[in-house]
């Protein structure tokens, strides 16, 4: 059996009961980062297991031996450093081929940081595009153009090094529809958790006082 455990974007009371009983009794958890893993499990007092690194560069035959283990009967717990696996993060691939290869997955719902920040935002979330990061270059300059049309509210994760930048270019590119609402989530579950509601107008003075640390999920209103 696949767990596909989700654990918490911050605070360590958001992880779930059924995630700890799962920790607790698999043979192996896959992980990001092996240290994140164990600090995690030792926080919740889980025993001493078996870890697993996986990332999106890893090679083809590592999952295979993973898979192979699976199909013998092994448990093992698929986690990300924080969130959800699988959501930009780690996981994709060893579950495609899990489904493909008939091994059995279970899922272990628990938060996710965007969407904690569309429902901290305010804004309608009924329906909503999801973007994961934006790209940093090739396609990004179209992609943030076409947020002038978009008519579901639209939600992505930002890293502290662009934040800025972003920001100005969202102001640049929507500079024709100055009230449309823009919602920041800081640090969500965290001690420095912050959410800042601005308008397309106020972007340039909100990016100008960003100089935080943090991670961010960046929500704006639909057309
Ligand atoms: N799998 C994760 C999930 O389900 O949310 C997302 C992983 S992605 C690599 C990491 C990004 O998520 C960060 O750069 C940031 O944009 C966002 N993020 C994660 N934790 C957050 C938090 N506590 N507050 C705000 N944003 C967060």
């Amino acid at each position: 059996m696949l767990s596909i455990v989700s654990t918490p974007i911050g605070n360590l009371g958001d992880i779930t009961k059924r995630a700890i009983e799962t920790l607790s009794k698999v043979d192996a958890i896959i992980c990001e980062d092996t240290r994140v893993a164990g600090k995690l499990c030792t926080q919740l007092e889980i025993p001493k297991k078996e870890f697993i690194s996986m990332h999106s560069y890893t090679s083809d035959q590592k999952i295979e031996i993973v898979l192979r283990r699976l199909k013998k009967g092994e448990n093992m717990a698929v986690t990300s450093d924080a969130g959800t696996p699988g959501i930009s993060d780690p996981g994709f691939k060893l579950i495609s081929r899990a489904r493909e290869r008939g091994i059995e997955i279970e899922v272990i719902p628990g938060p996710s940081a965007f969407l904690a920040a569309l429902s901290i935002s305010g804004l309608p979330a009924n329906q909503f595009l999801y973007l994961g990061f934006l790209p940093v270059k090739k396609g990004r300059k179209r992609l943030i153009k076409s947020f002038a049309e978009e008519k579901h509210t639209i939600v992505f994760y930002e890293s502290v090094h662009r934040i800025e930048k972003t920001l100005i270019e969202l102001s640049e590119a929507l500079s024709e529809q100055p009230d449309r609402k823009i919602v920041i989530a800081r640090e969500l579950t965290k001690l420095h958790e912050e959410v800042i509601e601005t308008t397309v107008e106020g972007l340039p003075t909100v990016a100008k006082e960003i100089t935080n640390k943090g991670e961010f999920v960046v929500v704006i209103e639909a057309v």
